[in-house]
């Protein structure tokens, strides 16, 4: 059974449809990456699944719970975690402070019943625990400004798995790092993918095809390709679609 599902999803922008009658399922334990050129919509897909924008019509339903149209704030607590395109880390602060913020910032409607000192300690678990599953214990006390553009990216991950969600959606975590750098981003979601079902929207055509199950293709907002990774890899789709990009 699909866990996130979105029904003939669209989004407009004035004249412009980025995004057009999109339906995708994304079951437990998948990894369902979204490829596709320059201005396809992927980014817009994105920020459609995780209330960023509202969609102009269709539907996104998480654990057969309608959630079109709902805030970020509230799909966070539901359980969707997201990482932005573009590096979202506060410099000043450490690793741990960073991801102290995130646990913080999304914490679920009951820590509101535990008194100051227990909700203090326990984003301070929750955040000691983040830096160690995207692998920066070891820069803990570092300010995100004195870290390379690649570990800023890692502890992007961190404060998303310090909200603690159930499903992860990345928008580009490899872009703009050199190979070495995004080789430990493919080790990472790797491991990622062995606990989280995701949503991948990746550039790199080696890191998805390595990590992904299930593909699909946009073009122009269009999916043009949609199914189990060895059925769309090799499809004359994917081969037009990244054509001349
Ligand atoms: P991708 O992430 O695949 O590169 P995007 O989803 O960012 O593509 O963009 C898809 C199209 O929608 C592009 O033509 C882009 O210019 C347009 N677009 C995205 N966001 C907005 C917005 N907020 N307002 C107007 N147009 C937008
Ligand atoms: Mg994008």
């Amino acid at each position: 059974m699909a866990i996130l599902q979105t029904t003939a999803l669209t989004k407009s922008f004035g004249g412009l449809t980025a995004v057009r009658d999109v339906s995708i399922a994304v079951a437990e334990r998948e990894v369902h990456a979204i490829i596709g050129p320059n201005g396809a919509g992927k980014s817009t897909m994105v920020n459609l699944l995780t209330g960023q924008i509202p969609p102009t019509s269709g539907k996104v339903t998480f654990e057969g719970r309608d959630i079109t149209g709902l805030r970020p704030d509230r799909i966070s607590k539901i359980g969707i975690g997201r990482s932005f395109q573009r590096t979202n880390v506060f410099p000043t602060f450490t690793c741990l402070e960073n991801c102290w913020l995130a646990a913080q910032s999304r914490m679920r409607h009951s820590f509101r019943f535990f008194r100051r000192a227990e909700r203090y300690a326990s984003c301070g678990e929750r955040a000691e625990r983040a830096l160690e599953l995207c692998g920066l214990t070891h820069r803990r006390d570092t300010a995100a400004a004195d870290m390379s553009y690649g570990e800023q990216r890692q502890l992007e991950i961190g404060m998303m798995l310090a909200t603690e969600p159930r499903f992860l959606v990345l928008d580009e975590p490899m872009a703009g790092m050199g190979k070495e750098e995004s080789g430990k981003v493919v080790a990472l979601l790797r491991d990622l993918a062995r606990s989280y079902p995701l949503v991948l929207v990746e550039h790199d055509m080696d890191a998805v095809f390595s990590i992904a199950d299930t593909l699909t293709v946009m073009v122009n907002g269009t999916v043009i390709a949609s199914g189990p990774l060895d059925e769309v890899r090799d499809s004359t789709a994917v081969q037009e679609a990244y054509l001349g990009d």
